[in-house]
């Protein structure tokens, strides 16, 4: 493969190479890439603003995160906070920090992979930013996206009694990144053996290659369900649940075997001595979608393929319980900002 040096392009010169063939394709993109600023227009929706900062060495690790995949999942898990909301994404701002350890064709597989999760979801990239690095690789996308006025779904609006729903599976992407920590503390030690990765393939391309529900937001309008809180799960359903609740000003109990855990994400679990159920509600990074519904909606909502019914929210004095089969109900307790898992 080519090795071009950053320097042989210089800045205007890479961004001109990386950014030439991005054609908008949504109406609300007056203006993209090219002049001081993007223009943007929703005419009678709002907009809604995400960003999201990634440090290598500290949200992701170079060693087994393939450049491709780096670039398709920090779009993705922007996209996620702007579905989110109810909204639909139709544009990304991003902005790289590159160090000389990089060559333009490794920039290159970043944005090949950044361009195809835009693609998939149809959105614009219409700007960004690029300056050089003395630590390693820092990426910051900003999403935005657009949802019919009054329509965004907060985390602050769940109510008693509400059912808590959650779309897909969960814990497995946890369950990927002990996969990939393992092989690569074993190529560490004897950089001769191959790692082995066969077997997780499940569990790998949830860390590695996620998925934003998008069809999830459009079953809910399909279904006629009106959820009243929403969330997406980047950081466990742990501490997921305690945003809605806390925010919501309620309780909630959770139970335990109504938790959806993929048949591939028990048995790695149960390979590396990990109860799936820890994976679940402290793992994180599944981006699935946490969120509430009306009991009255309960017959639109079990219409709704790939949606768990996983508890109900209750009164903010009955606390925060996740409910085991048998034994004692368990205290869902906050994770709280863990530098390391940033
Ligand atoms: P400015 O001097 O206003 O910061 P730049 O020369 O940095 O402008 O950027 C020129 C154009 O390229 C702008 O539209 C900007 O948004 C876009 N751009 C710069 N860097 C990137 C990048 N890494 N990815 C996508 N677009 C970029
Ligand atoms: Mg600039």
């Amino acid at each position: 493969m080519k090795k071009t040096r950053i320097e042989a392009l210089g800045e205007f010169g890479l961004i001109r190479h990386l950014t030439e063939n991005i054609k908008t394709q949504n109406e609300s993109t007056v203006y993209g890439i090219g002049d001081d600023a993007a223009i943007i227009d929703y005419d009678n929706k709002e907009s809604l603003v995400s960003t999201d900062l990634l440090m290598e060495g500290i949200h992701f690790n170079l060693v087994y995160t393939p450049l491709k995949h780096l670039g398709y999942k920090s779009i993705i898990v922007n996209l996620s906070d702007i579905y989110a909301m109810n909204g639909k994404p139709e544009q990304v701002v991003v902005s790289i920090a590159i160090s000389s350890k990089f060559t333009v064709e490794a920039i290159e597989e970043l944005y090949e992979g950044m361009k195809e999760a835009c693609r998939e979801h149809q959105v614009d990239m219409v700007g960004g930013d690029t300056t050089s690095s003395l630590t390693g690789l820092v990426i910051s996308i900003t999403a935005i996206g657009s949802v019919e006025k009054g329509k965004a779904i907060k985390r602050n609006s769940a109510k008693e009694t509400d059912l808590i729903c959650v779309s897909g599976d969960l814990g497995g992407a946890y369950l990927g990144l002990q996969i990939l920590e393992r092989e690569k503390a074993i190529y560490m030690k004897d950089p001769e053996i191959q790692p082995k990765l066969t077997n997780y393939e499940y569990v790998l391309q949830r860390q590695l290659k996620p998925v934003a529900r998008r069809d999830i937001v459009s079953l809910l309008k399909e279904h006629e369900v009106t959820p009243s809180a929403m969330i997406d799960v980047s950081d466990g359903l742990s501490s997921e649940i305690l945003h809605i609740s806390n925010q919501s000003n309620l309780g909630c109990r959770i139970y335990q075997e109504k938790i959806p855990i993929r048949y591939e994400a028990r048995l790695c679990a149960e390979e590396i001595h990990l109860d799936p159920i820890i994976a679940a509600m402290n793992g994180g990074e599944d981006y699935e979608l946490l969120f509430t519904v009306p009991v009255t909606q309960h017959e639109k909502l079990v219409a709704i393929p790939g949606v768990s019914i996983i508890g109900h929210m209750t009164h903010a004095e009955s606390g925060h319980y996740l409910v085991p089969e048998n034994g004692e109900d368990v205290k869902i307790e906050a994770q709280g900002w863990n530098p390391i898992k940033g």
